[in-house]
């Protein structure tokens, strides 16, 4: 096999030739056709998030084929195609993973930062946290989905939204989405289809960002500096900038919600009290659970949701993760093996 690998924080990617491993009891060996470029994947091969294991492989949107069963792997067949996420393995037996929030798990595997990777031609995953693709969509589009997609899903519901998953869903009708890069494009679909008002917010004077939002969706697009045109209910921010916090918080109304959906920001300044007063709220979401997953991917089909991608040969991640950083994609990179 061949994979991309990082060696140490804030250096290139390197290719690398392995043998392909052999999977252990419950795990699968996956071959991959897709692996999708998350914004998370940055903070890795930047040093932003603490202790990855390294040599690390990165990449947790792998879209691809059961090439070969450990023992003991139920429900899954050779040839099947899967998704891997970011959620690798849970301990499932702490108090987050007996209460429903594995998300939360003490002892939790991630893919790609504490286990290798889907920037590869094959993979390695626990069988009981990949989920069947049955779908017919293309492999690159269906990659985002699974971590822009579903961390946007889970985001959407901190916020309030999503419930019942018909075209009418309750909570917030006015939604701010802060960042519009991947986890946005996706979710301003859903959003849009469940009958809600997205604002979205873009880096100022991003005129193609904001026309790419409307034509998604969003009923109005401007600069993060900028007021919405009406009081959000609440707001989203997936930028990893702590400068947005404050100022969704001066967008939203009372009682309005803002969820930051990264796994790191930038610092947040200091902001008077009277933003949060009138029991506004601030809160983060981590990772996700095989409910939300599910729950996202039967969504997705009937939301008629679209992903925009943009093809990278495996070789060129280091481009790919270049043009993120850089904000020069529009919608979500995606390296094909
Ligand atoms: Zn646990
Ligand atoms: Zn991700």
């Amino acid at each position: 096999m061949r994979a991309m690998v990082l060696e140490r924080p804030r250096t290139a990617l390197v290719m690398r030739e392995r043998p392909a491993p052999a999977p252990a009891a419950g795990e699968i060996l996956i071959e991959i056709a897709a692996c999708g470029v998350c914004r998370t994947d940055l903070h890795v091969v930047d040093g932003e998030l603490p202790n990855p294991k390294l040599p690390i492989v990165p990449g947790h949107e792998i879209v691809g084929r059961v090439a070969a069963m450990g023992a003991g792997v139920a429900g899954l067949a050779i040839g099947e195609r899967v998704g891997v996420p970011w959620l690798g393995s849970t301990c499932g037996v702490c108090p987050y993973c007996r209460s429903g929030r594995e998300n939360l798990c003490d002892r939790p595997l991630f893919t790609g930062y504490t286990r290798d990777g889907g920037y590869a031609t094959h993979a390695l995953a626990d069988a009981r946290y990949c989920f069947p693709l049955p779908e017919r969509r293309d492999d690159a589009e269906v990659a985002p989905l699974l971590c822009a997609g579903l961390i946007g899903w889970r985001s959407y519901r901190m916020a309030g939204a999503g419930e019942g998953t018909g075209a009418k869903g309750t909570g917030p009708q006015a939604l701010g989405l802060y960042g519009f890069g991947a986890a946005a494009h996706i979710l301003a679909q859903v959003a849009a289809w469940q009958g809600r008002r997205v604002y979205a917010f873009t880096r100022s004077g991003d005129a193609a960002a904001q026309a790419f939002a409307r034509s998604l969706g969003a009923v109005w697009a401007g600069g993060s500096d900028e007021m919405p045109p009406e009081p959000l209910d609440a707001a989203i921010i997936f930028a990893p900038v702590g400068a947005l916090v404050p100022m969704a918080l001066k967008a939203v109304k009372k009682g309005g919600r803002v969820v930051c959906g990264g796994i790191h920001m930038t610092d947040i300044p200091s902001f008077p009290y009277r933003l949060l007063w009138e029991e506004r709220q601030v809160v983060s979401v981590a990772n996700l659970t095989r409910a939300d997953a599910r729950e996202f991917l039967t969504l997705v089909p009937q939301a008629g949701v679209k992903s925009e991608v943009t093809r990278y040969p495996l070789a060129a991640a280091n481009e790919a993760l270049a043009d993120l950083r850089e904000g020069r994609l529009q919608g979500a990179a995606v390296l094909m093996p």
